[in-house]
């Protein structure tokens, strides 16, 4: 192991910039410390009724939320495999790589998934939407991603959740890399099954699956005989399992349920409000900033850039995996490059949870505009400071 790369907590700080995991505050370290309890044991089985309670009030939802066992790909997995019966037509909305990803699990269970893609840069717009529910009717499921974090990009979900509704149809929405950073209403969307994972913007580790489950979510899945049961895919094995007396279908994560804890008392303790106001802050001043460097935002609009991880488009004739070893050697940031069709085609730096501080804009834009000089492209770093801490603000 290259030592130079484990000095992490031992005097030379490494920033973690990345698109997740988005590192940990203390107190969620701490609690990662806790006892590994019994999961039969009666203090775990009240911790587990106290994290299922503060995630609904995290979600700001009536009913009780779900947690499944692994990372949040998991959640996905188990949303295609529970929630497409064997005769549902899905239309699977693709901005982005995991929109696309989507749709390969979809196809697996559906009757017919009937994709609309557009360039990784754009957004899924609602009229294209509302255009498909007309020319099908038939569509029972439609899948959409919030926040596509490979290209940077938010989806406008609260526009598209009506025409779901309105068409009869049920809504899934993948906002891993949204929820505990921007506006993620369930219920107000509204959408039938929300997939969420604690390691971005609640900063925890990366191993559980949050799920919010609408009524009519749970009357669809109950009644799709191909749903999963005894299976780590069940999400219907795990319906109510806080207030079971009895047994947990397997045990539970007992380390990562103590850290959501943590996770979800800190994000309860600051507010939803404040949390969202801090992350629009510095997605702002890391866009100015990035600008000011010399670069492109990887998005076509503005507007559509996600609050809790900025892509750029790599410059001509610069390597992003180069510039972000660099900026990790000798700088000590970590930064996310790109994921599937966007490698080599984006760099990014996220700001979420722990990482969405006003620092970050600084300190990112610093590594990545020194990375980037040493690798031939000229970069701003000085303009590019002062437009970040212009756009912060007081
Ligand atoms: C991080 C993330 C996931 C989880 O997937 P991993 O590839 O395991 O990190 C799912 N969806 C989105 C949008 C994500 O950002």
């Amino acid at each position: 192991m290259d030592q130079d790369l484990i000095e992490l907590g031992r005097g030379r700080p490494v920033f973690n910039f990345s698109a997740g995991p988005s590192g940990a505050t203390d107190p969620t370290r701490a609690a990662l410390g806790r006892p590994l309890l019994y999961h039969y044991d009666p203090a775990f089985r009240q911790l587990y009724r106290s994290v299922v309670s503060q995630l609904g009030q995290a979600f700001a939802c009536e009913e009780a939320p779900v947690i499944l066992h692994g990372e949040a790909v998991l959640g996905l997995e188990a949303a295609a495999a529970s929630f497409i019966a064997p005769d549902d037509v899905v239309l699977n909305l693709v901005s982005g790589v995991f929109g696309k990803g989507f749709g390969y699990w979809a196809r697996r269970y559906a009757r017919e998934v009937i994709e609309l893609e557009v360039p990784y840069n754009e957004i899924n717009q609602p009229e294209d939407v509302r255009r498909a529910l007309q020319d099908h009717p038939e569509i029972k499921v439609v899948a959409a991603v919030h926040c596509e974090t490979p290209s940077g990009t938010v989806n406008p979900i609260s526009e598209i959740a009506p025409m779901v509704r309105e068409a009869g149809g049920l809504l899934l929405v993948d906002a891993v890399a949204s929820f505990g950073g921007m506006l993620v209403e369930p219920s107000r969307w509204p959408a039938d099954l929300v997939v969420v994972g604690p390691q971005k913007c609640l900063g925890g580790p990366p191993g559980l699956s949050l799920l919010y489950v609408s009524d009519r979510a749970w009357e669809h899945m109950e009644s799709n005989p191909a749903a999963p049961r005894a299976s780590i895919l069940s999400i219907l094995d795990w319906r109510g399992a806080e207030e079971n007396t009895e047994r947990f279908p397997f045990t539970p994560s007992v380390a990562e349920i103590n850290a959501l804890d943590a996770c979800l008392a800190q994000f309860l303790a600051e507010g939803s409000e404040a949390v969202r106001a801090r992350h629009q802050r510095v997605a702002r001043a890391v866009r100015a900033g990035g600008r000011a460097l010399g670069l492109s935002l990887w998005p076509h609009v503005e507007a559509t850039c996600s609050e809790t991880v900025t892509a750029f488009a790599v410059p001509a004739g610069v390597d992003e995996g180069r510039v972000r070893d660099r900026a990790r050697r000798e700088m000590g940031a970590m930064l996310s490059g790109g994921q599937g069709a966007l490698i080599g085609k984006v760099i990014r730096i996220g700001h979420m949870g722990p990482s969405a501080q006003p620092h970050t804009p600084v300190l990112a834009l610093t590594a990545l505009g020194q990375a980037l000089r040493a690798e031939g492209f000229s970069a701003d770093v000085g303009g590019a400071v002062e437009a970040a801490v212009a756009a912060l603000g007081t």
